[in-house]
């Protein structure tokens, strides 16, 4: 198999806020391979858009990466620990953008509503390459066509607000890709936007994937979107990485509680009319009040004693690379469901 593009190594990123310590990300480690889309799941709070955020070193303040490495394998095959380069240094911002483009959740706050498209996608273009003005609109222009925005040559002198949720997202997805970037991380792309949207700019991203060999970093709390998508699963909670493996493996024979229940929140079209969804219950700890043990624990239907409340769970590995964090795997075998 080729060499990963990006190996994130036991990465952390705290949040040194006043009221106290704030474990974002505490523990992920995962590789991402050209072609190759891996979801990052989870409820809201859980880590997955920090994880992104570190990646590209644009964590806000208090918070900064405190340890582990994120190697990119870099256009020259050079590999450079992110981790490592100040985060507004010059080579961290040809990286961002020039070497892994980003799409956010919301378009509006993530494009200026005082420039033209046009303008934005010339100033991403002129940034990473050295094109002229004339050459760098031209370029501008195939890209909207690329993302499929209808007449791109009258709209690239359209400003944002002109524009639908969906074309917004298509322009977002321009700019991320104007520097022909090998990592596409996509932070919830599609959760502002209404059904019919979200599936056109799920296969949007899939068509540039496969044109592109583009590895995707696709973030979402949707396990609807998970199996529309990924080929690989990082589950996350409080932080933790708790369980990863295969699309396959995740959704046929899950193996930590909290995947099993995030399962079991998808609306299926097979349920009866007007049955309940299945929820998780209770809600995400305060990021201030983690619990010790197993973080899950206060949520557990599974849970098997003391030393889930005491003892925080190793991650185990299975032989088909399928990993959790659980003490159902270690210390009751018998009892995991299939
Ligand atoms: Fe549940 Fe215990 Fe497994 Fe945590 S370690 S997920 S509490 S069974």
């Amino acid at each position: 198999m080729a060499e990963p593009i990006l190996q994130v190594r036991d990465l952390r990123t705290h949040f040194f806020a006043d009221e106290g310590l704030v474990r974002a990300v505490d523990g992920a480690s995962f590789d991402l391979h050209a072609g190759q889309t891996l979801g990052i799941v989870g409820e809201s709070g859980c880590g997955k858009s920090v994880t992104a955020r570190s990646i590209l070193r644009i964590v806000e303040r208090p918070g900064r990466v405190v340890g582990g490495e994120i190697l990119l394998r870099r256009r020259n095959g050079q590999l450079t620990d992110v981790a490592r380069l100040p985060s507004d240094g010059a080579e961290m911002r040809s990286i961002r953008g020039g070497e892994i483009g980003l799409v956010f959740q919301e378009p509006m706050s993530s494009l200026s509503a005082f420039h033209t498209i046009g303008n934005q996608l010339i100033e991403a273009i002129r940034l990473h390459s050295d094109l002229g003005k004339k050459a760098a609109r031209a370029r501008a222009i195939e890209l909207l066509a690329m993302v499929g925005i209808p007449r791109p040559s009258q709209r690239v002198d359209s400003y944002s607000f002109e524009l639908s949720g969906g074309l917004r997202q298509r322009v977002m997805i321009a700019l991320a890709l104007s520097a022909e970037p090998r990592v596409l991380i996509a932070d919830e792309p599609t959760t502002a936007l209404d059904v019919t949207t979200q599936a056109q700019i799920l296969a949007l991203i899939r068509r540039l994937q496969q044109e592109r060999d583009l590895a995707v970093i696709l973030i979402t709390h949707d396990m609807g979107v998970i199996a529309e998508m990924a080929d690989d699963v990082v589950v996350m909670y409080l932080g933790k990485e708790v369980e990863k493996g295969s699309v396959d493996a995740i959704f046929h024979a899950p193996r930590h509680p909290y995947t099993r229940s995030l399962l079991r929140s998808i609306p299926s079209v097979l349920a009866a009319p007007r049955s309940r969804l299945a929820t998780i219950s209770g809600s995400i700890p305060h990021p201030l009040s983690r619990p010790a043990g197993c973080p899950f624990h206060p949520r557990c239907a599974e849970k098997i004693g003391a030393i889930c409340e005491t003892t925080a769970p190793a991650e185990t590995v299975l032989p088909d690379g399928h990993a959790a964090a659980c003490h159902l795997l270690t210390r009751a075998p018998a009892t995991v469901p299939a």
